[in-house]
């Protein structure tokens, strides 16, 4: 064997020739298979092409009988080649027959060849194909010369995902870069989308493989390298290094491996070998993928993440590309593919042409799916290494109701969604029509159905949703998804802004819910055992009095001279109200002093959240003007059963008697009292469930925009009474079966009502 010091570049330098020629595709293959053979002094040269069936078929070969070319196939996993592709890895082989793998295909005649170096074709850390030489003689192949055929194995790598390929194999079917795949996930947001993939970090495309003057490209590479440096310390150096999202941890491991002296060499060793610093740093960060995608620990699986982010910014600096997808790259439909995002960064794709998103990573309460569902895009998240697999511009459907993506959908699974698609979009339109249609039962019964909202761009739904308010206003999310806490300025503008555009409509502001898992990008982390449990909402807001005060000073302000309603989540005394209502009354006082014109009205709410102010409901009506079920931390806390556990998730039913029973002694309570009640949790927006609130006695339920339509036809279908005779006798028996559902169901389905 030649050396390998020169044989790459002398053969990278023979490929690009190959690859400028105007060749036919096999043609293009055979050449360089002949050539690689040829620069290697192996007697055989292989290339394998992935086909979308998970089988490797033999697309050219020098030395092993031309007759098996597209005729010699193996499965992933199956032979060396096989185990190549499933473990992405190089397999180097004194004597191949001899290893446990080895699989003998009589078509190709390789018996009398001994000694192997396959390495798999990568991109993106994913196997595309296998590239083999062998040999007779008997003999393990260098590093380096691994490291050459590696190199080589990229060029074909750009080959196939050019498409170059694709028709070559005789089987009909196409390559493994078209092949449908369906990934699960968890569902963070309700909702079906349609679309195309926008890669939220795009991938660089690396068009310049070889390079001219690897002395050139080094200066090129270390120069970057040296740019990559500076800016990660100057990040680091600014105070404020969360602003960017990027927390210092982050950071500091980036500078580490920015002056990781093995990532360089790598890198520097495949510009040696003959390509460009740009092609140098995407072969490195492949393999570094190849790993990553394997790793199953998941801190050094975050690590790897971090290298991964760090060879894409270095891509960035050596190409000079800005940072995000391309405006005129986006397409109509869009479904953002990202491993993780800020909120903000969701925000700068138009929201007219977003039709999803998917994340790597993403739980309910990450704040760009808050951000997602305030847009009412469907977002699956946790779905394990999709942007590896996925390309620019390829079809992808997000089906945020079962937490399942399909990428590049067959036709069958594509024509299914677009009619489930549409069947919502005609059910919307009939919501539509009801709109102004007033939420009345058959027997005269009018229901309050108000909107859970939190930032101002869920202003419009109000409108468009026919709403009779907003009945939760969870100001949190505003600090959660800022990147500094918010002045009280920036906290008034915004309740001006939602009072000005509710107009006569009412909207209850709730405090700040911070705390235990809802964590402020810019505040500090607190570790506690059961957050849910901790410190968190009002009992943050009465240890940190200055919180709250802020808050209400901005709310009255914003609300001058009209009528403000303040809810307080999860009190667990009725003292933790009277404390506020003191608050209340000294900001009165400090405002009238200062010549502020004070709200026209302003009435204080709890929301009953923990089940201990089931025995204070008398005490608790006597201090407040309202109250509202949070029906999602309530239920959790009967039943001991975490609202954001997917395990336990349908294993207890808010129509259970139990729960039901309880919801129950809430408003004949509310009612001995004369005090209004809402109920704004999840179960609200449910049609049938709503309709056992209704049942019980409820008039007020506030719910997610979307759930508004749905609900108000439930209404309208609803004779009370009727549904009270059977439902309220049922409900006081003896518990045999826990739950009402299929009780409920048989009502609404007898009584020809859409739930
Ligand atoms: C609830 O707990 O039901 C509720 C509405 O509050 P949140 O979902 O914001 O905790
Ligand atoms: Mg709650």
């Amino acid at each position: 064997m030649r050396s390998a010091v020169s044989g790459p570049r002398v053969l990278l330098k023979r490929l690009r020739e190959v690859m400028a020629e105007s060749l036919g595709a096999q043609e293009r293959l055979d050449k360089i298979v002949t050539d690689i053979a040829a620069n290697m002094v192996a007697e055989v040269c292989s290339v394998y092409v992935l086909r979308a069936d998970n089988v490797l078929e033999l697309f050219a070969t020098e030395g092993l009988n031309p007759s098996a070319v597209h005729e010699a196939s193996l499965r992933v996993g199956q032979g060396l080649v096989g185990t190549i592709a499933s473990t992405a890895r190089p397999l180097n082989l004194e004597e191949a027959q001899s290893h446990p793998a080895f699989a003998y295909l009589p078509e190709t005649g390789e018996e009398i060849f001994n000694s192997f170096l396959g390495v798999p074709i990568l991109r993106s850390g994913r196997s595309l194909g296998v590239l083999v030489v062998q040999n007779k003689s008997k003999r393990a192949y260098r590093d380096d010369e691994v490291e050459a055929l590696e190199t080589v194995a990229m060029v074909l790598a750009e080959l196939i995902a050019a498409g170059e390929l694709e028709g070559l194999n005789r089987q009909g079917t196409g390559l493994d870069l078209s092949r449908p795949v369906q990934l699960n996930g968890d569902s963070l947001t309700e909702g079906l989308g349609l679309g195309y993939v926008v890669l939220h970090e795009p991938r660089v495309v690396v068009t310049n493989l070889f390079n001219e003057d690897a002395d050139v490209e080094i200066d090129a590479l270390r120069s970057a390298l040296k740019r990559l440096r500076i800016s990660i310390d100057d990040l680091l150096e600014r105070g404020d290094v969360a602003t960017d999202g990027e927390h210092r941890e982050v950071l500091e491991a980036y500078r580490m491996f920015a002056n990781d002296r093995g990532w360089v060499r790598r890198m520097e060793e495949a510009i040696i070998n003959g390509l460009t610093a740009e092609a140098a740093v995407e072969k490195v960060q492949s393999d570094n993928r190849a790993r990553m995608m394997r790793q199953q620990d998941p801190y050094l699986r975050e690590r790897l993440h971090d290298f991964d982010d760090l060879a894409y910014r270095l891509l960035r600096e050596l190409v000079g590309k800005p940072h995000g997808p391309i405006a005129e790259e986006i397409p109509g439909d869009c479904i953002v593919v990202a491993r993780n995002m800020g909120a903000a960064e969701l925000l700068d794709y138009s929201s007219e042409n977003l039709r999803g998103l998917v994340l790597e990573e993403g739980t309910p309460t990450s704040h760009v799916v808050i951000v997602a569902r305030a847009l009412g895009i469907p977002v699956v998240g946790q779905v394990g290494n999709i942007i590896s697999q996925a390309d620019i511009g390829n079809a992808i459907i997000v089906d945020g109701d079962d937490g399942i993506v399909h990428l590049r959908p067959a036709a069958d699974v594509e024509t299914a969604y677009a009619e489930k698609v549409r069947f919502r979009a005609r059910r919307q339109a009939e919501f539509d029509e009801l709109r102004e249609l007033p939420a009345r039962t058959i027997d005269d019964q009018d229901v309050e159905l108000s909107i859970n909202a939190g930032l101002a761009m869920d202003l419009p739904q109000l409108e468009q949703s026919g709403a009779d308010g907003i009945g939760l206003f969870r100001t949190e999310l505003q600090f959660m998804v800022a990147s500094h806490f918010p002045r009280p300025g920036e906290q008034e503008e915004l309740y001006r802004e939602i009072i000005d555009t509710a107009g006569h409509r009412p909207v209850t502001f709730r405090t700040l819910d911070i705390g235990g898992d809802k964590v402020l990008p810019y505040g500090q982390a607190i570790y506690e055992e059961n957050p849910a449990l901790g410190w968190r909402a009002i009992r943050l807001s009465i240890d940190r009095p200055g919180l709250i005060r802020m808050q209400i000073r901005s709310l009255m302000k914003a609300a001058a001279g009209r009528n403000l309603r303040v809810m307080l989540p999860m009190v667990t005394e009725v003292r933790e109200a009277l404390v506020v209502r003191r608050i209340i009354d000294r900001e009165v006082g400090i405002l009238t002093k200062f010549g502020y014109q004070l709200p026209k009205t302003l009435k204080l709410g709890a929301m009953i959240e923990v089940p201990s102010l089931m025995w204070q409901l008398d005490e608790l009506f006597a201090v407040v003007d309202f109250v509202s079920v949070g029906s999602n931390d309530l239920f959790q806390f009967v039943m001991a059963s975490d609202r954001g556990n997917p395990r336990i998730a349908s294993r207890f039913d808010p129509l259970s008697r139990a729960f039901l029973r309880l919801l129950h002694k809430i408003i004949q309570k509310a009612e001995e009292h004369d005090k209004p009640v809402t109920l704004c949790g999840e179960m609200a927006g449910r049609p049938l469930a709503a309709m056992a609130l209704i049942g019980l006695g409820y008039r007020s339920l506030s719910m997610a925009p979307s759930s508004v339509g749905p609900v108000k036809a439930m209404v309208r279908a609803l004779d009370v009474r009727k549904l009270s005779k059977v439902f309220l006798v049922e409900l006081a028996k003896p518990a045999g079966d826990q739950t009402m559902r299929e009780i409920l169901a048989d009502f609404a389905d007898q009584h020809g009502i859409p739930c």
